[in-house]
This record gives C-alpha cells, structure tokens and sequence, in this order.
C-alpha cells in the first residue's frame, strides 16, 4: 500500500543505510561510531546514505543539537546522499499512513480513559499477567472520531516476532509480549516508533545500523512494517561504549562530544581509525585509512560485546596521523587552532612547513598551535625555569657573538644559521649547548623548540635579531 513515492529513489541502489539521531544534544562518540558504521556499510556497497534528523520529541529536541550533530558529522567527513531529512516535516506523511491504516484495519482508534487503563493495569498485576492492552476499543463501542482517542497498531496475537540481527544473530519474540502500540497521542501526533518504519520505508532504508539501545523497538517496528507490506531491513544493534573503568561512557570519562575532540587538537582521520576500532577489526590491524575502512568493513565482524573507550590510544592515533598525512592537509586543521587560540599567523612561516617542524613533537594541533606561538608573535616573558638554567651572565657573550654572526649572513637559511652558531662556539671554546640554548630561550621564549637552524629560520632574521639583543639586554638589567 505504497501512497506515493516520496524520495525518487534510485532503484538501482541496493545499499541503502541511514543515521537517525535525535537532536537532544552534541554528537557523542557512541554516535558518531554508529554513524561510522552506517555509513562504512552503504559506501563498502556502494550504496547511499541517508541523514535523517528525528526531532518529534519537541521538548527535548534544539535547533542547537541539530546545528552540533550537522557539524560534527561534516568535521568528520561523514558526507550523505539524501537528508537532512526531518521528522517534524513530515507528520502530515504519517498521519496519511495511519489513517489509511485505520481503514484497512490494521489499526483502530482507542477511546479508554487513563482510569480504565489504570485499573486494567493494577487487575493484570493483581493476577500476575504481562501489563497490555485488553482490545476493549478494537470493535468500535460507538465512539466517534471527534471524541479523543489514540490509534492503536492491531499487533498480531500469535507466533513470534524473528529476525537476523547481523551484529547479534538470530533474534526471537512472542507476539504476546508485544502491546497494541499507540502509533497516534491524543493530540494527534504520531509516536517515535511508527515514524521510524514510515522513514525507514519512504527512504528505501536496506540495513539499519544503530546502538543496542533500540533492540527492544525492532520486533514491533518489524510488525508495522509487515502489516504495510513494506520490506523488512536488516538490523545491526551495535553495542555500547563504556569508559576506561567499565562504566558507561560519560562526561567524567573526559571528552564525549566529536567536536570537544577537535578542540583538544585531534584530526578527524584519528577520530575515525579510533572509532572503527572500538568494535571491529581485521585481523591485529590498526591504522586504517578511509578508503581502507570502506574496502573491508563488514558488519559480520562488529563485536557483540560493549568496547571501552581508552584515550592513550587515541592520542597514538593522532600523533601517527600528525605525521603521516600530508602537511598541507594537517595545516588546514592546525589553522583553526590557531584562530582559537588568537594567533595571528599571517607574519611567519607557512603553516605547512610549522607541521613538518613539529609533528615528531606534538601529539595534538591543540598543542601545537601553542607551543609555536613564538614563530608569528612577540612574547612578553621568558620561561622562569629556562632563564635560571640558560641565561646567567656567562651567556652575554656568546649571544652578543651569535648576534653579530647571524647579522652578517647574507642568506638566511639552514646551513648559513647552523655554521654561525657551530663558528660562536668554536671561536669562544664552548660546547654547542653554551650557545644554542641561551640562543633558543632568547628566540622562543623557553628551553624547548626544533633545531636551532630550523626555528631560526621559520622566525626570520629581524625577528631573530631584535629578540636576541632583548635577551641580552635582559640578561644584565638581571645582573644589575
Ligand atoms: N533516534 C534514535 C536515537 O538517536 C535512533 C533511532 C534509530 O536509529 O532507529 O537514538
């Protein structure tokens, strides 16, 4: 009983997966790991994607977490076919089902008060039976429809609801667990579960991927998807994520939402390799590229078992794709850390050739964006702990030596700096560190950095220059 065919869907699409989050809140892990499954499935089939926002519980759902969920999915690249796809613009949809459903019997309007309920509760507990709906209204007691009720799906009373989870396996339940479920309030707003299976048939849905959470809802919605004729998907309930301490991931386990992850400085490439893994593998990989993941992602290989969340790994991940990828990409990602954190990087050298001087040092843009502030902006103070050990008296003269030396380069580049320096050292009799370390405190600040010759020349001479002779001029206002 197709009513018309709302999505001019592409036949020849086989795969078909979707992610349905309710905008409740931020992106979260769990999620976003189910989203990343979903979506590993429809393109390993070369299938499509569907977003589909479900945003009928109006009281809880924000245009905030909408704007979050969207944003999250597009930093991790997680690119769809059709959607957003939003449920409150479509009730006029599901009531057009559910009315056609009244009249071919498949449900039928409920008049009983809360009290009749209510006491048919307490006598079904009293005699120890499943708490359900007795069908009181399922003849028409001579109600009309303009009294109010709810509409009730007319659940089948015998057998037993089964299907092939492709996650968990074969999955069984009595018809005489399930209720007659309300599919429309009083207020005539159709419930959660009957706009899932009306979306999931409207949008050609193949396979539904989702958290383990909603397993209890698939014999019913398989239920309703049957009586409208429409085709059954196949299920994959995904399990939970659970802290480093076994308990349900949360806020106190540190960072839950996606984009807290990118504020704390890691690549989206690591979120994902992180992700993937956290409840599949194969075989004892595990770096996986994108392209990798689609080619081998199976959901026969999803672990049935609850994964816990372990941050030191992560953080390997991001240190690895810091390194591996190529700069240029890792300095589109650097730059919004540095806009975040207000460094003005247009004086100084190409964020490109920052994340070739750092990535062995850094495990997060977070950090560093930070620790290579020196290279675009003047400091005010240097480190108190760098100043004790590197700039006592003694370091006037091979600073002043350097300082005439760099002057005097006519090419400012690697071999030029790193010669002047091993030439200060030579002429005054001092190891190299006499020289390169009150040379790295004056140029950036503090006693760590890249090779001298490379942080000198990602700083510029003039720069170079008029810093060291502030160190100097520091170093004996302290004498003083
Ligand atoms: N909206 C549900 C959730 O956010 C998902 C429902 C589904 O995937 O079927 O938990």
């Amino acid at each position: 009983m197709k009513l018309e065919a709302l999505f001019n869907l592409d036949p020849n699409v086989k795969v078909r997966t979707r992610f349905a989050p309710s905008p409740t809140g931020y992106l979260h892990v769990g999620g976003a790991r189910t989203a990343l499954y979903s979506w590993l499935y429809a393109k390993h089939n070369n299938g499509e994607f569907v977003l589909r926002i479900e945003d009928t519980d109006l009281e809880r759902s924000t245009p905030e977490a909408t704007a979050a969920i969207l944003e999250g999915m597009e930093w991790l690249n997680l690119a769809w076919e059709h959607g957003p796809y939003f449920q409150t613009k479509r009730f006029d949809r599901y009531n057009q089902v559910i009315d056609q459903m009244i009249e071919q019997g498949l449900a039928y309007r409920c008049y009983c008060s809360k009290e009749r309920l209510e006491d048919l509760r307490h006598t079904q507990e009293k005699n120890k039976q499943k708490p359900r709906y007795d069908r009181h209204c399922l003849h028409n007691q001579g109600n009309t429809p303009d009294q109010p009720h709810v509409v009730r799906f007319k659940n089948p009373t015998e057998g037993s609801v089964i299907f092939e989870d492709a996650v968990r396996g074969r999955i069984e339940i009595s018809n005489n667990e399930l209720d007659d479920l309300i599919i429309r309030r009083t207020d005539g707003s159709p419930t959660y579960n009957f706009c899932v299976v009306v979306d999931d048939w409207d949008m050609g849905i193949t396979h539904v991927v989702r958290g383990e959470d909603h397993i209890n809802n698939t014999p019913r919605q398989i239920n309703i998807l049957k009586a409208l004729g429409a085709p059954i998907p196949t299920y994959a309930h995904v399990s939970m994520i659970l802290g480093d301490d076994g308990q349900k991931l949360s806020k106190r386990h540190g960072a839950v939402s996606v984009m807290q992850y990118r504020d704390d400085g890691y690549l989206p490439e690591a979120l994902l390799n992180y992700l993937v893994r956290l409840g599949w593998g194969h075989g004892d990989q595990e770096i996986f590229s994108v392209e990798e993941m689609i080619q081998l992602f199976e959901l026969e290989s999803v672990s049935k078992s609850a994964s816990a969340f372990n941050t030191e790994k992560l953080l390997w991940l991001n240190h690895h794709y810091i390194r591996e990828l190529p700069a240029e990409y890792v300095a589109k990602h650097l730059a919004w850390h540095y806009q975040d954190q207000g460094i003005d990087t247009s004086n100084g050298p190409a964020l490109e050739d920052i994340v070739k001087m750092l990535a062995e040092r850094c495990k997060t843009l977070k950090e560093m964006a930070a620790s290579s502030r020196y290279f675009f902006e003047e400091f005010t103070n240097f480190d108190e702990t760098a100043v004790k050990k590197h700039f006592k008296a003694t370091a006037i003269e091979p600073l002043e030596k350097i300082k005439e030396k760099l002057t005097a380069l006519s090419h400012w580049d690697l071999q030029s700096t790193h010669e002047a320096i091993e030439q200060t050292a030579a002429e005054l009799g001092l190891g190299m560190g006499k020289v390169g370390m009150p040379l790295r405190v004056a140029v950036t600040g503090s006693g760590q950095s890249p090779s001298m010759d490379v942080t000198l020349v990602g700083i510029g001479k003039e720069r170079t220059l008029a810093r060291i002779q502030k160190a100097i001029d520091f170093i004996k206002n302290q004498a003083d």
